[in-house]
């Protein structure tokens, strides 16, 4: 099957190529003033990235730093260390930094190229199915502080982003399986066809190779692109939409519990509870009918996420929903649905609906 491309139009367009062994593109996407590429890839990943490497030093002085993994690399002492070696390595602002991993990585290495002399050249390799429907695509990196995750970042639209299908045969299932989370996400809040073909689907079909997923990851990628361009930086939706704020749905829930769970839930089952939970919420509002409620819950349970928690207080959750950055002052805001595909913010819930839902979600108080 021949590989797709996506615009993403804006002040700084590029592409979103998806497909098979692309690595070739990297030379035409990273350009001909580039001397230098600094390669920040996840360190568990040394021998995935080597075909790459390999590549680049054809054209390039190549720099390949292994990056701590998962979380572990989103640290301002691991930026700090890159920067050290750029630095040392001579890189200029007409050079480039290519990250390959998970979206630990495209943020921790986005992040580098957008400070390194107030920005270079980036391209992301998305190793997992979450940072290519999420994390590589949009422009935002960011690392973790002591205070909570995402704190410290900046916007730094990549040059380009190639998402090699082919990389995917590595990842772990229960990685592969919370990246399926942002993409029923997506489902629920723009493209109704993602939720036909999962139910269509066995879980079991839904493998790195199949035309399935390559058909969900690219329909994913083409909602995460549409609210992104519509809403660059994040300032708002026009028409009642919610703008890039609707790509947080189920999120306020979802990073309270990762919070609660010391890490332990991933970010994709976080969304997937924490999006039948809204779906609840959307219920008792008045908004969302209960059938689409349920349709919640099969669709994420049909991967095998999970869909209920039990593990923290309400008061817990609701506290720590009360310092997630989408906040505003005391007043939780949740993106909700009306229905599939018509997302709508709700401010401050009663209390009571809020315990409702929590309850609905198999939660104690
Ligand atoms: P991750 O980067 O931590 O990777 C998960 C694990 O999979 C790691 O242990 C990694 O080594 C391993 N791995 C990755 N690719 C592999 C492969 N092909 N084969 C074998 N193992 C592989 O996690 P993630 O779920 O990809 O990304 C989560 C991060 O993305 C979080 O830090 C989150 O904040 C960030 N994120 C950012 C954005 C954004 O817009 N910038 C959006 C969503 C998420």
């Amino acid at each position: 099957m021949s590989d797709t491309t996506l615009h993403v139009a804006g002040a700084a367009p590029y592409d979103v190529v998806i497909g098979h062994d692309l690595t070739g593109r990297l030379p035409a996407i990273l350009g001909e003033s580039v001397e230098r590429v600094a390669v920040l890839y996840a360190g568990e990943l040394a021998e995935q990235v080597q075909p790459l490497v390999d590549l680049l030093v054809e054209h390039y002085d190549v720099l390949a730093l292994g990056l701590p993994d998962g979380e572990r690399a989103k640290t301002a002492p691991v930026a700090s260390d890159c920067w050290e070696a750029l630095g040392e390595g001579g890189f200029t602002r007409s050079d480039a930094v290519v990250t390959f991993g998970g979206g630990a990585s495209t943020d921790l290495g986005g992040f580098v190229a957008a400070t390194w002399l107030r920005g270079v050249r980036v391209v992301h390799v998305p190793t997992t199915v979450l940072a290519m429907v999420d994390a590589a695509v949009g422009g935002k990196t960011g690392i973790n502080t002591g205070a909570g995750k995402n704190l410290v970042g900046a916007f730094h639209e990549p040059a380009g982003v190639l998402c090699d299908l082919s990389l995917l045969a590595t990842l772990p299932r229960d990685e592969f399986v919370a990246g399926l989370g942002e993409v029923i996400k997506c489902g629920f809040i723009a493209d109704p066809v993602i939720l036909d073909l999962v139910e269509a689907n066995d879980a079991a079909d839904l493998t790195a190779d199949s035309d399935v997923t390559r058909e969900l990851i690219e329909r994913a990628i083409r909602v995460k692109i549409d609210v992104v361009v519509d809403d660059l930086r994040e300032t708002g939706g026009v028409a009642g939409h919610p703008g890039r704020e609707v790509l947080n749905y189920g999120h306020t829930l979802a990073h309270a519990i990762e919070r609660n769970s010391g890490y332990a839930v991933r970010h994709g089952e976080a969304v997937a509870i924490g999006a039948v939970f809204v779906a609840e919420l959307a219920a008792r509002a008045g908004s969302l009918a209960p059938a689409l409620v349920e349709r919640h819950r099969t669709a994420f349970a049909r991967v095998g996420l999970p869909t209920t928690y039990d593990d923290a207080s309400f008061e817990d959750l609701r506290d720590a929903m009360k310092i997630d950055k989408k906040s505003r002052g005391n007043q939780l805001r949740f993106v909700v649905l009306d229905d599939i595909g018509r997302p709508r913010i709700l401010a401050g819930p009663t209390e009571d609906d809020l315990r409702a839902a929590y309850a609905a979600i198999g939660g104690g108080s």
